[in-house]
């Protein structure tokens, strides 16, 4: 099990040094604002939509590595998605990030995501590695206000 918390360890180092999709799109179909105050995190989620498929996303802001690494790994793991495919993986997540520490992660089903899992132990935590995600709610939502986490 070591094993596997030292290379969940990595992804999320890996994609906090390296974040996948970083940077503001020129042309997007959707944006949106995400603020995580207790821990001061802040991102702007890009979207570009082709009929039902996310055709592209990306982001840009700052925070801790966990809420960077998330939000890395989301964009990785959403891009040719159906938007109920997406809303399905942000439901999971969500379960996963919020079950109890004894319940095994179901890894086949959620990939790299699965190195998030770690963040259940520590619940303010939480809030970093969800706040891509509720940022990528509003964003499909075409929600005008900032998301906070609060
Ligand atoms: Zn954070």
């Amino acid at each position: 099990m070591s094993d596997l918390s030292d290379l969940y360890q990595e992804v999320i180092l890996d994609h906090n040094k390296r974040p996948r999709n970083f940077g503001a799109m020129a042309e997007f179909d959707r944006r949106a604002l995400g603020h995580n105050p207790l821990c001061g995190d802040r991102l702007v989620l890009y979207l570009k939509l082709d009929g039902d498929r996310v055709a592209g996303v990306s982001f840009e802001g700052s925070g801790c590595a966990i809420s960077k690494a998330s939000a890395s790994l989301m964009t990785d793991a959403i891009k040719g998605k159906t938007v109920a495919e997406v809303r399905d993986l942000f439901t999971r997540f969500q379960a996963m990030v919020t079950m109890p520490m004894e319940q095994e992660v179901d890894e086949a089903s959620m990939g790299k995501l699965a190195a998030l899992a770690g963040v259940r132990s520590f619940p303010v935590r939480v809030k970093c590695a969800s706040l891509a995600w509720h940022t990528l709610k509003a964003a499909l939502e075409q929600s005008q206000q900032p998301v906070h986490t609060e």
